[in-house]
């Protein structure tokens, strides 16, 4: 069972300390959900995890599996199983989404074990169809000229392929219809197993209706200050986030 653990974070952004000691732990099976004002640094929490460059960190641990995760390159995350789904997905003119994903796979599956080009269609045009996708995407440029909600479904098609142990969804319900919703919200819901974990950011208890979460933690100012189940969620739909402040004496 995989098992991420996060142990007093910090990140800065250029300069500015984003992330300021973040702890949170995921095993395989369960399901977190981190909710927040904007602006609190949910997805500066998403790319740390990942990775990504502009994000630096400056304190605290993060392991997969007694694997330090913070000594990983990017693409060696990804290899030990750690997925995102973007808030925001980039447009990538030129690479097909059928190639993106083939190399995506065979870089998690490694040499000598990459997958046929056969039933890589195979699994893709089975998996677009689970998500109501058009046959057409395969084989259009990476999200570019997707619709938001036609980029969120990609997100998901990619996760639901690359079969990851750690899944991070970064505002995954933001800009989708109800239809979108469901079937974005079928796409996880399949995917989870004793062999997988996910970390759901939200601004929207709807998502968690749909999602059930086992854990809720509220995210602000660049920590966690609560955590409970989803009834948590439902409080903050219903009474926003100033009872949060008042209990904790936080001043914005
Ligand atoms: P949330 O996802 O909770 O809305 P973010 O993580 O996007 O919050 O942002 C947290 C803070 O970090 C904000 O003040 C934001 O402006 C800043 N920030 C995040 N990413 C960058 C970046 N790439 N460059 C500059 N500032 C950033
Ligand atoms: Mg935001
Ligand atoms: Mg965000």
């Amino acid at each position: 069972r995989p098992q991420l653990i996060i142990d007093g974070l910090k990140a800065t952004v250029e300069g500015k300390e984003i992330l300021k000691g973040l702890s949170l732990s995921i095993n395989g099976g369960e399901v977190h959900a981190i909710m927040g004002p904007n602006g609190t640094g949910k997805s500066t929490l998403a790319s740390t995890l990942m990775g990504h460059p502009k994000y630096e960190v400056t304190g605290g641990s993060v392991s997969l599996n007694d694997e330090d995760v913070l000594e990983m390159a990017t693409d060696e995350r990804a290899r030990a199983g750690l997925f995102l789904a973007m808030q925001y997905p980039s447009e990538i003119t030129g690479v097909t989404n059928a190639d993106f994903l083939r190399s995506a796979i065979n870089a998690r599956r490694g040499e000598g074990n990459e997958l046929s080009l056969i039933k890589f269609i195979r699994q893709m045009e089975a998996k677009m169809k689970d998500l109501e996708m058009n046959p057409e995407f395969m084989h259009r440029y990476l999200n570019e000229g997707f619709s938001g909600g036609e980029k969120k479904r990609n997100e998901i098609l990619q996760m639901m392929m690359l079969e990851p142990k750690i899944v991070i969804l970064d505002e995954i319900d933001s800009g989708l219809d109800i239809d979108a919703l469901r079937i974005v919200a079928e796409g996880v819901n399949a995917m989870r197993s004793e062999d997988r974990g996910f970390l759901i950011i939200t601004h929207y208890q709807r998502l968690l209706n749909y999602i059930k979460p086992d854990f809720v933690h509220v995210m602000m100012q660049g920590r966690i200050v609560k955590s409970g189940g989803p009834e948590l969620a439902e409080r903050l739909e219903n009474e926003g986030y100033d009872w949060i402040k008042e209990e904790l004496g936080i001043v914005d």
